[in-house]
This record gives C-alpha cells, structure tokens and sequence, in this order.
C-alpha cells in the first residue's frame, strides 16, 4: 500500500463545487487584486479568531516580517524564539533586520521553554516570538507574562496551528500579532502561497496594509514598502475551505488519537504530547526514536514500504550553514532539547482526509520495526 504525506487533492474533490464556484465568481469579476473577496475573507478570518483586524499577505514569510516591521523591530533588536521550526521563523527576523536569539525548546513539546527565556534578555530584546509548532501552541500565558513583566512585544508564529486553542487562550489573543501562512500543505492552505497578520492593534492592520501594497494607502502615493498582497482566487479558495476548518482539524486529531492508541506500547518511540487543556490541530503528526541512530533506519523501511514519512524538522536552524550567522543569531544557552527533536523526530503522514486502512497501515509497519529494532 502507498500512503502519501499530503491529501491536497483528495480535499479539492471533497469540496470541489464550493472551490469552483467561488474561483468562478472571481474570474467572471475581473477583480483580481485587492477586491471585494479579498475584504471579505479578511472579516472572515479575523470573526474565526475572534481578533479585530487581518490582513492578507504574499505568503508566511511576509506576514511575520511585515508585522515585526509594523510594530518597529528592526536593525539593533534582538527576538528571542526557538531553533525548533521551519527555517521561515528566523529568516524573518533577519529581513526585518533584526537578531534571531535562540532559547530550548520544551523537551515534550518542542514549543519555546518560557523558563529559558528570561536569562537570555538583554538591553536589545525587543520581541518574544513563540511558534505553534506541529499544530501546538506554545505556552502563551508565561511568554505574555514574562512579555509584560520585561516591556516586551509578542508575535506568534502561527503558520502551523490554524484553530488550535490554548488551555483558556485563544491564537491573537495574547500577543500583538499572529502571523499565518496559507501554502498549500498547511491545515487552511490555498492553491499556492498566500499568508496573513491577525491583530487586535488597529495600528498593526494599517501599517502592514499599506506596506504590503508598495507602502500606498492613498491612490498615487507611496513610501517604501513591498508587494505582498494576498491575491483574490486565493482569498476565494479559503474562503471556502474556512467554513471546514474545524472539521478538518477534528479528522486530524481522530488519526493522530488512533496513531497514539496503537503506538503507545513501542518501546524504541516518544509519541507526540498533548499539553492538558490545549487543543492541538496536528499540522503534523511528530514522533520520536528514543535513540538518534534509530531514526534514519525507521524513516527507510517506512519509506520502502510505501509511507511517505518525513523529518520536520532534521536540521534545526543554528545547525544550517546558510544562516547569516554573527549579524544574524545567537544562542543562548545550551539547547539540547532542539537537538535531540531534530536528530529524532519523524513525521507519519498526516491529513484529514487519510483512511482509517492507511492509518492502520501506517500503524502495522511502524510496530513492525519496533519489535525488531527492540530485538537489535
Ligand atoms: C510555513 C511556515 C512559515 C512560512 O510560511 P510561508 O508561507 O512558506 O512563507 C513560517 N513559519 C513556520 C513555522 C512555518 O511552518
């Protein structure tokens, strides 16, 4: 049997008549940029958080650097976040200018370990920028504590957990501004890229909607700013797939119990935590070897069995050579848990519209390997 990582296509066909309709209304309205179904989908998105203002944007990327140029961090600032994620976070941070520090994750997480954090502020630290890896958020009440305690802003990084929920928070809620991206494999993905900024300061809302527009919010002038607009056919694909979000999310979470279900007795595996209280929406679903020289070894057989297993994420961001390092970073102190996360982590496929024979397949191959690796 062959298991694929994604199920884009799958979705498109569940849905295909409220995709096509809606991309249908959009061509026949030759309004392609910044029209109406752009507003629209930016009210809708913004009533999902229940957070005043959003605003689309080119891609992930751009929501989170607009936002950290919005809320003026930038050249002499430092960010503290994590070296546990998708390299975007910290690439950001360096457009914007700015210095990426890099803290611990939580070992059961992977999310930042706000116990790390206060030790590594500084006169320059400017921002906290905590990041919803796999579909978790991260702890937001002690970041925002800690925020509010040393004058700090907060972004979150949100691209990963679309409808996640704290335990008594809610994604926007908490920080000055949460940043999501739109591709395609994302949990709300549209047919290419596509990103936004949730944000409950008006000011936020203004600033990044004129710079993501060549710094223009009046016809003819401008100041220097970017074009990253979020384009109307794909504010109409989300849209559409915004009214099934919750539903997805709730199929994620039915595999990724079974997974655990079934999984829970392999010896040679740490299984994905789910922090009490937390809703976690699995962006994706992560599991652990015990031992670093188990991980490659279970990734082939999977793969040479059909399953289309990945690595989120086998080089962290402080051990990729392209980094600008020096300018660009720093860690502060050891981060033993980022490593461990990378040199272990192994992600099964994951998507909503996965088959319960395909998640069982999954299962048995994954057990299969435990038995005999637990022999080696
Ligand atoms: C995908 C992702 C981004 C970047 O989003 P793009 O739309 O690809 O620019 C940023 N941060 C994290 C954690 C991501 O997973």
């Amino acid at each position: 049997m062959n298991v694929s990582f994604y199920g884009h296509v799958r979705q498109y066909h569940n849905i295909k008549d409220e995709i096509d309709a809606n991309i249908r209304e959009i061509l026949e309205s030759g309004q392609y940029v910044m029209g109406p179904v752009l507003k629209r989908f930016e009210k809708e998105f913004a009533a999902y958080h229940g957070i005043e203002y959003t605003v689309g944007v080119g891609n992930g990327t751009d929501a989170l650097w607009l936002a950290f140029q919005a809320l003026g961090i930038g050249p002499g600032d430092e960010c503290i976040t994590t070296s546990s994620t998708f390299f975007a976070t910290a690439e950001a941070i360096w457009i914007a200018g700015a210095t990426a520090v890099f803290v611990d994750s939580d070992a059961r997480t992977n999310c930042i370990d706000p116990s790390k954090i206060e030790a590594a502020i500084t006169p320059k630290t400017k921002a906290l920028v905590p990041v919803h890896l796999y579909g978790q958020c991260a702890d937001m009440k002690a970041v925002r504590e800690i925020a509010d305690r040393r004058g700090l802003l907060v972004i979150e990084d949100n691209a990963q957990g679309i409808g996640a929920r704290g335990d008594g928070f809610r994604i926007g809620e908490l920080s000055d501004a949460a940043c999501t991206s739109f591709i395609i494999q994302k949990n709300l993905g549209c047919f290419g890229d596509g990103g936004a900024v949730v944000t409950k300061h008006e000011k936020v809302d203004r600033v990044v909607r004129k710079l993501r527009n060549h710094g223009s919010d009046k016809r003819s002038c401008h100041s220097p700013g970017c074009n990253s607009r979020l384009d109307d056919i794909h504010a109409a694909v989300l849209s559409a797939k915004l009214k099934h979000i919750d539903e997805w999310n709730a199929l994620r979470r039915k595999w990724a119990a079974r997974y655990s279900a079934c999984l829970k007795d392999a010896g040679n595996l740490t299984l994905p935590y789910e922090s009490p209280g937390y809703y976690h929406v699995y962006h994706l679903y992560v599991i652990e070897t015990k031992k670093a020289e188990h991980r490659d070894p279970l990734l082939n057989f999977l793969n040479e069995n059909g399953i289309d297993a990945k690595c989120h994420y086998p080089i962290a961001i402080h051990q990729q050579e392209g980094y600008p390092w020096g300018k660009g970073a720093r860690i502060a102190g050891g981060i033993p848990n980022t490593e461990r996360n990378a040199a272990c982590c192994i992600s099964l496929p994951m998507f909503p519209e996965l088959t319960e024979q395909e998640v069982d397949y999954v299962i048995g191959k994954v057990l299969e390997w435990d038995r005999k690796a637990g022999v080696a």
